[in-house]
C-alpha cells in the first residue's frame, strides 16, 4: 500500500497539486507492485477500472489517463467508475450476498448522503449535507484541536480517554434528511476560545458524540417509518467505532453492514468491485471519457 497521508499532514489537509504530483510519481510503481503480489499477469486482466469523479481534477486526470493507457496497451475494455458508487459497493466486497435495494448513509470527506440504493447501479438522495461533509467536519474540528491530519482517526483515538460532558448542538435534528455541519464545527471553535480549561479529550468526545447520534438519528428514522430491514453504511467515517456501536444497537430490527477498515477510505478493490457490475451489463466506456470533479449520482 502507497498512502500520501504523511506528505499532507504537513499541511494539515490535502493539498491538490501535492496530490497529482505524487500519483504522477506512484501510480506505475504501485501498478507494478499490484502485478507482482497478486501474480496476476496483464493478459489476465478482464478490463481496466478507475474513478473518473467527483473528486480533485489534478488526480482524476492522472488516473483517468494512465488507465486509458493501460486499456490501450492490454486491449481490454475501460470503465469509468463513479468514486461514491466505489464506496457504496466497498461492502459487496464483504458480503457477497447483499442485495439492493437498501438504505444508504454513505459518509465520507467530501459528501454526507442518505439515499436508496434501488438497483444495483441506480440510486435515489433522500437527503444530503447543506455545508459540510461529516469527515471534513471531523477533520477541521481535528483542527481546530490541535490534533493533526487525518482528523477521524485521531478524534476516535483521543476521545477514548476522554467523556461527553458537553453538548454539542445537533443541527436539523427532528428536520426531514438533510444534514448540516458547519455549525457543530463553529460551535466547537467557539467553545474552545471560551474555556481554554476544557480538555482536548473531553470536547473530542463531546464532539464526536453530537455528529453521530445526528447521523444514526436519521439514518434509522428513515428505515424504521419506512420499513426498511438493510442498512448499508459507507465512506471514511464509517470506520469509526462509536458509530458502529450506535448503529449496532438496531440489530434487532434492521440489519446493519459497513464494510472492513480498509475497504472504508479510499481504496482501489471498491472502484473494481463496482466496475465489475458495469462489466456484467456490458456497461463499457469510450477512451473519450472525461473526468467529472462534481459528478452526482444519476451518473454511473
Ligand atoms: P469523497 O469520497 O467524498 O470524495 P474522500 O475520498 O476524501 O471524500 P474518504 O476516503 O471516504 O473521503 O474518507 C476520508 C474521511 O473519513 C476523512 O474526512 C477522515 O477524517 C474520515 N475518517 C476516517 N476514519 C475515520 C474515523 N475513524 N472516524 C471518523 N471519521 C473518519
Ligand atoms: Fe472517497
Amino acid at each position: 500500500m502507497v498512502s500520501q497521508i504523511d506528505i499532507h499532514k504537513v499541511f494539515g489537509g490535502v493539498v491538490p497539486e501535492v496530490a497529482a504530483r505524487k500519483h504522477v510519481e506512484f501510480l506505475y510503481k504501485l501498478t507494478q507492485l499490484a502485478f507482482e503480489q497478486s501474480r496476476i499477469a496483464p493478459h489476465q486482466i478482464n478490463a481496466v477500472a478507475v474513478s473518473y469523479g467527483p473528486g480533485l481534477i489534478g488526480s482524476l486526470l492522472v488516473g483517468t489517463s494512465f488507465a486509458k493507457g493501460m486499456s490501450l496497451s492490454f486491449n481490454t475494455p475501460f470503465i469509468g467508475v463513479n468514486h461514491l458508487i466505489g464506496h457504496i459497493y466497498a461492502n459487496f466486497l464483504d458480503f457477497p450476498d447483499l442485495k439492493p435495494p437498501f438504505l444508504t448513509l454513505l459518509v465520507s470527506g467530501g459528501h454526507t448522503m442518505l439515499l436508496l440504493t434501488k438497483d444495483y447501479l441506480e440510486f435515489e438522495i433522500i437527503g444530503q449535507t447543506r455545508d459540510d461533509a461529516a469527515g471534513e467536519a471531523f477533520d477541521k474540528v481535528a483542527r481546530i484541536l490541535g490534533l493533526g491530519y487525518p482528523g477521524g482517526p485521531i478524534i476516535e483515538e483521543t476521545a477514548k480517554n476522554g467523556k461527553h460532558i458537553y453538548d454539542f448542538p445537533k443541527p436539523l435534528l427532528n428536520e426531514g434528511y438533510d444534514f448540516s455541519f458547519s455549525g457543530l464545527k463553529t460551535s466547537v471553535l467557539y467553545f474552545v476560545n471560551e474555556h481554554p480549561e476544557a480538555r482536548i479529550e473531553d470536547i473530542a468526545a463531546s464532539f464526536q458524540e453530537a455528529i453521530t447520534d445526528t447521523l444514526v438519528h436519521k439514518v434509522t428514522k428513515y428505515a424504521l417509518e419506512n420499513n426498511i430491514h438493510d442498512i448499508v453504511i459507507a465512506g471514511g467515517v464509517a470506520s469509526n467505532s462509536v458509530l458502529r456501536t450506535k448503529l449496532d444497537k438496531f440489530k434487532n430490527k434492521i440489519n446493519i453492514y459497513y464494510p472492513r477498515l480498509i475497504f472504508c477510505t479510499d481504496n482501489a478493490a471498491m472502484i473494481a468491485r463496482a466496475a465489475y457490475e458495469k462489466y456484467k451489463r456490458g456497461l463499457i466506456n469510450s477512451l473519450d471519457l472525461d473526468v467529472s470533479p462534481n459528478l452526482g449520482l444519476s451518473e454511473i
